[in-house]
């Protein structure tokens, strides 16, 4: 079991790039910085590997799994200060415990659920069965937002179905990639889960690799573009977590102040750093001022801070440039007349990246704070008179990742979902994700689907047996 002081060593390289804390500044270890033949040495190994892996039996790959989920477990708190440290987000409140938790909770759950061989047709005449086999080397390419859990997201389902992993942490989160990938490589053989840390074109040398059979992406919509136009070499399969730019839909039949809970945390999760966080807020004229007050109420009584004072539940941003993008986009709002009702006042020459909590009233629909994806703490709240103007407001951006309508008759809600373009369509909550319910995005959020059944024949390699 490892201590956050161990489990630093255990990864830590000397003379390697520096690491700062994103809420004090304050050094906290140095990593690897790999070059492209590091690169294709990694995913040498992870071939060479992955026969062997793949001639396991499903149970033996399962016994793994667990294994694994009881290692994350066992390690949870030297886990969780890391990723506090270093992504910045808080011990507590859905943030770096609960992401550890959530990491044992996407291992457990794909490692039980049951894929058995589908019988597709059987007539009498013809006999068809689908089975769904390893795909070879899988390239897992992760975000610094949720920098452990997506990470597992991509690797689990990977090796459950038979394949190996050249997995690449983000450039801003590298420790807590590097953390994750070393308890899992105490329990796994060698080879199985490779690792390449770095920046610059890391990423671009794996999309290329022949020797990778399929990507794993979460991150933007730009690169996710460069990786579909790089995946034609050799046909490669991608999934694509795009992001977006979600919008949520209060109908006028609300009680405001027992959805401001729900509407707080399904923006304001992980700081806002969130792919599915509720990034546009349409509100009726009738009940407009009411839910604003009642979120305003809510979220001034949420603590912003650095993540090891167990009392914070917001930390600051990851980084510089997502800084710099939540800052543009509400000065955008305020130079437009939009109303500041909390926060819009960062203070930019403090240490650490805070922003702090902001909610923008009354701002034109077609405001870049609300066209674009900010990405961090900052909601705008728009007003409408028209039910189906709202609608179509929800649906003229290009993403289309999650949504969320707020009502407290769940048949009309359902009805207003059905008529939203996204992957997801949260009734009363927003962004609760669950390991057995699949999860992608519509339009230029991205495709392919993770978690649940789906998720698991996503890294696998259908076949069908007939006759
Ligand atoms: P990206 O989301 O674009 O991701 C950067 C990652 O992609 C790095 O690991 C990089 O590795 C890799 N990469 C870059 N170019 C290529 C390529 N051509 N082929 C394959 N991999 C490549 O960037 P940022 O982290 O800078 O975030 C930018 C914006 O993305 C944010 O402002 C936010 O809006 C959004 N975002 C969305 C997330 C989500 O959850 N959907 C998560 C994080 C960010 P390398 O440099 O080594 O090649």
């Amino acid at each position: 079991m490892y201590t956050y002081e161990t489990l630093l060593a255990a990864i830590t390289v000397e003379g390697g790039r520096e690491v700062h804390n994103p809420a004090t500044g304050e050094l906290i270890g140095r990593v690897p910085t790999h070059t492209a033949a590091d690169v294709d040495a990694a995913i040498d190994r992870a071939e060479a590997a992955q026969p062997a892996w793949a001639a396991l039996s499903d149970e033996e790959r399962v016994g793994y799994m667990n294994k694994i989920a009881d290692a994350i477990e066992a390690n949870a708190e030297a886990l969780a200060e890391l990723l506090s440290r270093e992504q910045g987000k808080p011990l507590n409140g859905p943030n770096a415990r609960f992401e550890v938790g959530g990491c044992v909770a996407w291992t457990r759950v794909p490692a039980g659920t049951p894929l058995p061989v589908e019988v597709v047709v059987d007539d009498g005449e013809t006999y068809a069965e689908m089975h769904y086999r390893p795909l070879g080397v899988v390239g897992a390419i992760t975000p610094w937002n949720w920098p452990m859990m997506i990470a597992i997201w991509q690797i689990i389902p990977s090796l459950r179905m038979g394949n190996t992993v050249v997995s690449k942490p983000s450039e801003y989160t590298t420790l807590s990639g590097l953390a994750l990938n070393h308890i899992l490589n105490t329990v796994l053989p060698a080879g199985v889960l490779e690792t390449v840390a770095g920046a610059g074109d890391l990423g671009a040398r794996l999309v290329e690799s022949d020797k990778i059979a399929k990507i794993m992406f979460t991150g933007s919509t730009r690169t996710g573009k460069k990786i579909i136009e790089a995946s034609s070499g050799n046909v490669k399969r991608l999934t694509l977590e795009l992001g977006g730019n979600d919008a949520g839909i209060v109908l006028d039949d609300v009680d405001p102040k027992a959805i401001a809970e729900g509407l707080f945390w399904g923006a304001f999760i992980n700081t806002g750093q969130t792919c599915a966080a509720l990034k546009r807020l349409y509100v009726p004229d009738s009940i407009y001022d009411e839910v604003v007050n009642e979120l305003a109420a809510f979220a001034a009584q949420m603590p912003m801070g650095q993540g090891l004072d167990e009392q914070n539940v917001l930390g600051p941003l990851q980084n510089e440039m997502q800084f710099n993008v939540v800052d543009r986009l509400v000065e955008s709002a305020k130079a437009s007349g939009a109303r500041v009702v909390m926060g819009g006042n960062p203070d930019r020459d403090a240490t650490g990246y805070f922003y702090p909590t902001t909610l923008i009233a009354d701002i034109d629909p077609a405001n870049e704070l609300v066209t674009e994806e900010q990405f961090g703490p900052a909601l705008p709240i728009i007003r409408y008179s028209d039910l189906d103007e709202a609608i179509r407001m929800a649906n003229e951006l290009e993403v289309g990742l999650g949504g969320s309508v707020w009502s407290s008759d769940r048949d009309r809600a359902r009805a207003v979902a059905a008529r939203v373009q996204a992957g997801t369509v949260w009734i009363n909550s927003h962004g609760t994700i669950n390991p057995f319910v699949p999860f992608g995005g519509a339009k230029q959020s991205g495709y392919g689907q993770e978690f649940g059944v789906a998720g698991l024949k996503a890294v696998a390699q259908p076949q069908v047996i007939q006759g």
